[in-house]
């Protein structure tokens, strides 16, 4: 509605997956806590964030990209799975067949 958008007041983020600029609020930021990526959708958890549509097809291209520890700066595996489940990935992949 309002034209006015400040930098505080409309944070954007880039989406890691398609690397758009979105609101932060249109993006779901995660953070790694002990080598688990973590779902952080109020933005309360401390440390470094990673922001990407909570779509599959975002989360995907973050994955197939390697854009999770990429944006974390961790070496070794990282457990994205509880991500995967809250943006539908995990059914999607049930019904993969074609
Ligand atoms: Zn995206």
């Amino acid at each position: 509605m309002s034209g006015r958008t400040r930098v505080q007041a409309c944070p954007e983020r880039t989406c890691i997956g398609c690397r758009q600029r979105s609101a932060r609020d249109d993006l779901l930021r995660a953070v790694v806590i002990e080598g688990r990526c973590v779902p952080d959708p109020r933005g309360t958890l401390p440390g470094r964030g990673a922001y990407v549509h909570p779509v599959p097809a975002c989360y995907e291209l973050a994955v197939r990209r390697r854009a999770f520890p990429r944006a974390y700066r961790t070496q070794g595996p990282l457990d994205t799975g509880e991500l995967a489940r809250l943006v539908g990935r995990a059914e999607a992949q049930e019904t993969h067949q074609t």
